[in-house]
């Protein structure tokens, strides 16, 4: 999707997380200028060094909460791609201060200063938005069912609820464009397994020979989706001006439980490792709560743009093999 006219700035808030800097990739291709904000908490240079030799791109390794930084970048950019949040589950359950700050000041910070200068704001926000619903799938109109709060993982949640409600807030009462994004499980290379994440955690499990640690009963489901098809679907939204106020869900529909995933994983590396399964309370914290499925109802963002995954998750799996292969080879497999 290429400008039509004039250079468009982006600028994107952890542009050099997994996905956020999947995205800068994308809109550098696309034509875009690209500026980058991120505090590397958990993202890295590592994900942005193909990126900086071009001539389009730029970055500031500072934090969001930063507001002097903010406004001028905010005020030099026509839209903001705000990726920059605590994600991953085991992050949240060990810092639940850092993820409620982070993500409730952080869009305070971004919708205040792109009102100021009347800039359009995307907000990806997350299918833990529904909790443990068992209405699947998951319709954005669908009700929230969260836990106690005693049970830290919904701390993530409604700190994207009140995310959402803010941006919704800045559209009503501004009417600044917005557009906000519920990712579903996504996957890719440059992901890291540090915070929870399943497939990473996986693959680099089978690619050293260790246990493969399936949680519980393994029997809980999810639909991963590529990073690939993912910054897609986020590019067509932003330039759809009939998304303007509205939330998406972005995903994969075809499940697969836990269980099978390890299975598959193992059987693609030919790995030698054993699949064990290690309970909830022994991985995370006592009385942790999952959920069973996460699918997402893929109906609206269809009736809004032409939105059909290219990438099957067998092609998926073996991009990140590849990649995290490279990666241990370089002795680059830390984070
Ligand atoms: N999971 C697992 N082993 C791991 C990491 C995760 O069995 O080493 C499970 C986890 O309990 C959940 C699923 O994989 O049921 C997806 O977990 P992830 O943290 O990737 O995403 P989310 O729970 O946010 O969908």
């Amino acid at each position: 999707m290429k400008r039509k006219q004039g250079v468009e700035r982006a600028l994107i808030t952890g542009g050099a997380g997994f996905i956020g800097s999947h995205l800068a990739e994308r809109l550098l291709e696309d034509g875009y200028e690209v500026t980058i904000i991120d505090d590397l908490s958990t993202g890295s240079m590592q994900n942005i060094e193909h990126l900086r030799v071009h001539h389009r791109f730029s970055f500031a390794i500072e934090t969001i909460l930063n507001l002097t930084v903010m406004d001028r970048l905010i005020s030099e950019c026509d839209i903001v791609f705000h990726f920059a949040a605590a994600v991953g589950v085991r992050l949240i359950v060990e810092n639940p201060v850092g993820t409620i700050e982070t993500n409730v000041l952080g869009t305070e910070i971004v919708l205040k200063i792109a009102n100021r200068y009347r800039k359009k704001v995307i907000l990806p926000s997350t299918s833990e938005i529904y909790g443990k619903g068992n209405s699947i799938p998951f319709s954005e109109e669908s009700d929230r069912v969260l836990g106690s709060m005693t049970k830290s993982r919904w701390s993530y949640s409604s700190s994207k609820a009140v995310d959402e409600f803010l941006t919704l807030a800045y559209h009503s009462m501004y009417k600044l464009p917005v557009v906000i994004i519920r990712l579903f499980n996504t996957i890719g290379p440059r992901q890291t397994g540090s915070y929870g994440m399943v497939v990473p955690r996986f693959i680099k499990q089978a690619l050293r020979g260790e246990p493969i640690t399936v949680y519980a009963d393994g029997k809980q489901s999810r639909c991963f989706a590529d990073v690939k098809d993912v910054v897609d679907a986020i590019v067509k939204l932003a330039n759809c001006p009939e998304a303007n106020g509205q939330i998406f869900n972005v995903g994969k529909d075809e499940e697969i439980t836990i269980e099978n995933l390890a299975r598959k994983i193992k059987h693609k590396i030919e790995s030698s490792s054993e699949i064990c399964y290690i309970s909830y309370e022994k991985a995370y914290v006592l009385g942790f709560e999952d959920m069973r499925r996460r699918v997402p109802d893929l109906t609206k963002i269809r009736k809004f743009i032409d939105y059909k995954p290219q990438i099957s998750l067998d092609q998926s799996l073996m991009d990140i093999i590849k990649d995290m292969r490279k990666n241990m080879a370089n002795g680059r497999d830390k984070k």
